[in-house]
């Protein structure tokens, strides 16, 4: 069994981190919330008193940040992750961060011999808990052959997609893929209701033919249709407009620094910011529906 530092111990990380834990690997654990770190102890982690403490004398480190500006700092500060720890510390990153940064900071891990992946996953808070994360993985061959067991002990799907950076890359393109898929069904059920076409036809047909997808037959925003659905328990997440308006700004960030044309990425950033905008943000990203046929 593996001494792992974690450091991020919010929705995801903790109960990421208390599957380490039940796996019998030893954690030592770091967040700037008390609270969190005393229920970590509670769960039966070691704590550190900060990112390079939890970074040293370790099999890996594992972070799980909310965006590119935290990971950076904990990484490559002074008395940060990359300066404290030595190798073969495996450094482990599963926040979803921009790919720019993910590529900075893994750069500066090889600079200090470190191997490091950057490991995004997608399954939500449900998935942490379930230990059935799905983790898109960007780093080295080697990299990726150590993170896996440890990724396996907290997911189901581990996928190396490529070099440093291609973890993010792949989360952002397909949740950027998603979103617009989501506002495309939604206008689909919009239109079908000015049209006097019951939804219920339209599900029917579109299931079948070439309309189909997975926001329409798995998570179809239109309630009634598809049971396991959030539109049928008022749009609680699953997944948050605020989580899918913070992913299609960093593939809108990513499409700008690459130069690549993304114009129904960018229209689904702007309408997913229109939404938030309406204090939305905490619903389930699919009541983007409410808003496309003008419900608010
Ligand atoms: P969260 O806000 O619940 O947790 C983040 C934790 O990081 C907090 O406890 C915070 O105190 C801690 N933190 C921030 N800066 C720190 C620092 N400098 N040192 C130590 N700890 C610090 O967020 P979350 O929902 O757990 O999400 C974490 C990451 O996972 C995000 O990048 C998010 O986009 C991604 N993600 C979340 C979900 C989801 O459903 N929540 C799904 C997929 C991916």
């Amino acid at each position: 069994m593996s001494s792992i530092g974690f450091i991020g111990l919010g929705n995801m990380g903790g109960p990421m981190m208390r599957n380490l834990l039940k796996a019998g690997h030893g954690v030592k654990a770091y967040d700037l919330a008390p609270t969190l770190l005393a229920s970590a102890k509670e769960a039966g982690a070691e704590l550190a008193t900060d990112p390079g403490e939890a970074a040293r004398n370790v099999d890996a480190v594992i972070t799980m940040l909310p965006a590119g500006q935290h990971v950076r700092a904990v990484y490559l500060d002074e008395k940060g992750v990359i300066a404290s720890a030595s190798a073969p510390t495996l450094l482990i990153d599963c926040s979803t961060i921009d790919v720019d940064s993910a590529r900075i900071v893994s750069a500066a891990a090889k600079g200090r011999a470190l191997d490091m992946v950057d490991a995004p996953v997608s399954g939500g808070v449900a998935g942490a808990a379930a230990g059935t994360l799905t983790f898109m993985v960007g780093g080295s061959d080697q990299a990726f052959a150590r993170a896996e067991p440890i990724l396996k002990t907290m997911g189901k799907v581990i996928v190396h997609a490529g070099p440093p950076g291609n973890g993010q890359a792949a989360k952002i393109c397909n949740n950027m893929m998603l979103g617009i898929q989501m506002i495309s069904v939604a206008e689909g059920f919009a239109l079908a209701e000015k049209l006097g076409l019951s939804a219920a036809k339209l599900f029917e047909i579109s299931s079948k033919a070439s309309g189909q997808c997975w926001s329409l037959t798995n998570y179809c925003p239109e309630p009634g249709l598809v049971p396991s659905a959030p539109s049928n328990r008022d749009y609680q997440p699953g997944f948050t407009a605020a989580m899918m308006l913070k992913d299609l700004r960093l593939a809108q960030q990513a499409a700008a620094s690459a130069g690549a044309p993304t114009p129904l990425g960018a229209g689904a950033a702007a309408l997913f910011a229109l939404f938030a905008g309406k204090g939305r943000e905490a619903l389930d990203f699919s009541a983007i529906i409410q808003m496309i046929k003008g419900k608010i």
